[in-house]
C-alpha cells in the first residue's frame, strides 16, 4: 500500500513503482476527499500495476475513483458515518452499481478496530471474532443477491491467532469467496514479518487465502521490504517451510503500530513507533500492549484493546490507558509520559523486577520501578 499524499501524483507513482517493481500485483493507494480521487487519473496514467483504492468514510467518492482503479475497498465499519440516516444495504447497492458500471472489483474490508457497531451489540464484549464474521458474511449475502460477484473479503486483526480463527470460520462458511490475507498492524520488522508470517502460513497451508499483504511499519522508501516478506512467506509455503508457534503478547510486551498510509497525520509517526518500541525495552518481560498509530481516522478504534494506544495527530500525540483518554501530548512530551504510564501499570501487576535485557538490570535508566 502507498503511504505517500495520495494527491502528491509524483511521490504516489513513484511508490506503486517501486512496490511493483518488488512484485506486488496489487497497490492500495487512500482516497479521502475530492482532490484525492481527482489525483487517480493522472496516477493511472503513469502506473500499469493494478491500482486498488482505500475508501474509509466517505462512500461517495467511489464514483470519482471507480474510472480510473481495477478495485475499491470499502470498510462495512465505516459505511455508517456519512449520511447515517441511510441504511447500509442502500449504500452497499450503490458501491456495486458503481463497481459493475466501470467492470471493476470491491473488497469487503472487516477490520477489528472498526467493526460495525450494530454488529458489535450482538454479541457479547469479550467476543470481537462474532462481529467481525457477520458483518462479512451479511455483505456477502447482500452482494450475491445483487448479482455482484467481483468481490473478495479481508478480516483483518492484529493477533496473529485471531486472524487464523477469523479466516478459518468465514473460508468454512463461504468457501466460495476470496479470501485477502493480512495482519492488521503487525508493527516492525522483524517482529512483524514473524507476526504475518504465523497467520498466513497457517492458513495458507490449510488451503485458505487468495491474496496476501504485509504490513509493517517502515520509513515510505522501506515499503517494498512488505512486498519481498510477503514473497518469502509464499516461497516457504510452496516449499513446506513453515515456523514454530510464538507468542505475541500474551504473556510479554506486544507493540503493535499501523503500517503507515496517505493519512499519517505527521511524518514522525515511523520515527515515534521507533522510539516506542526502543523506550519500552525495559518492559518487554511484562504482559502490556502498546498501540501506536498513524492518524486520527483508526488511532481511536485500533488502539481500543492496547493497555496504552497513542496516535497522531498533525502536532500533538494522543494518549489513552484502556478506554480512558489521558490527553494529547507534544511529540517531544509523550515518551516520558508513555514512561510514566508503563512504571504505573507494572506497580498495578505487582510483578517482581523483569529480566535485565542487554545487560541492563530492572531499575535502568527509565526502566520499571
Ligand atoms: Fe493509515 Fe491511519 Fe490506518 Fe495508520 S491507522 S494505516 S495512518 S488509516
Amino acid at each position: 500500500m502507498c503511504a505517500t499524499k495520495t494527491a502528491d501524483i509524483e511521490a504516489t507513482v513513484a511508490q506503486a513503482s517501486s512496490l511493483a517493481a518488488a512484485g506486488a500485483a496489487v497497490v492500495r493507494i487512500a482516497v479521502d476527499n475530492a482532490r484525492e480521487a481527482q489525483s487517480l487519473a493522472a496516477i493511472r496514467e503513469r502506473s500499469a500495476v493494478n491500482l486498488s483504492v482505500d475508501l474509509q468514510e466517505n462512500y461517495r467518492l467511489a464514483e470519482d475513483i471507480a474510472p480510473w482503479v481495477d478495485k475499491i475497498r470499502y470498510n462495512p465499519g465505516h459505511l455508517y458515518h456519512h449520511e447515517p440516516q441511510r441504511a447500509w444495504q442502500d449504500k452497499v447497492r450503490w458501491l456495486a452499481d458503481v463497481a459493475a458500471r466501470h467492470d471493476i472489483a470491491l473488497r469487503v474490508g472487516v477490520n477489528c478496530g472498526s467493526v460495525d457497531p450494530a454488529k458489535r451489540d450482538r454479541f457479547p464484549s469479550g467476543d470481537s471474532l462474532g462481529p467481525m464474521l457477520a458483518s462479512a458474511l451479511e455483505h456477502c449475502d447482500l452482494l450475491d443477491g445483487l448479482g455482484f460477484r467481483r468481490y473478495c473479503v479481508s478480516l483483518k486483526d492484529s493477533d496473529p491467532a485471531k486472524v487464523i480463527e477469523v479466516n478459518g470460520r468465514f473460508a468454512a462458511a463461504r468457501p466460495d469467496v476470496p479470501l485477502h490475507l493480512g495482519v492488521t498492524e503487525a508493527g516492525m520488522p522483524p517482529q512483524g514479518i514473524l507476526k504475518t508470517r504465523t497467520a498466513l502460513m497457517e492458513l495458507l497451508r490449510r488451503g485458505i487465502g487468495d491474496t496476501i499483504r504485509v504490513s509493517l511499519t517502515v520509513p515510505n522508501a522501506r515499503k517494498p521490504e512488505e512486498v519481498l516478506a510477503g514473497k518469502q512467506i509464499l516461497d516457504d509455503v510452496a516449499a513446506d517451510r513453515f515456523p514454530t508457534a510464538a507468542d505475541f503478547g500474551s504473556q510479554r510486551l506486544n507493540i503493535i503500530s499501523c503500517p503507515s498510509c496517505s493519512r499519517v497525520e505527521n511524518e514522525a509517526f515511523v520515527e515515534l513507533a521507533q522510539q516506542v518500541h526502543e523506550i519500552t525495552r525495559p518492559w518487554a518481560e511484562y504482559p502490556i500492549t502498546v498501540a501506536v498509530m498513524g492518524c486520527r481516522v483508526n488511532g481511536p478504534g485500533e488502539t481500543d484493546d492496547a493497555d496504552l494506544g497513542l496516535w497522531c495527530g498533525p502536532n500533538f500525540v494522543n494518549l489513552k490507558r484502556d478506554s480512558r483518554s489521558l490527553g494529547a501530548f507534544p511529540y517531544t512530551e509523550i515518551l516520558p509520559r508513555l514512561q510514566a504510564e508503563l512504571k504505573d501499570i507494572v506497580r498495578g501487576i505487582g510483578a517482581g523486577p523483569p529480566r535485565p535485557l542487554d545487560g541492563r538490570g530492572a531499575g535502568g535508566e527509565g526502566g520499571p520501578e
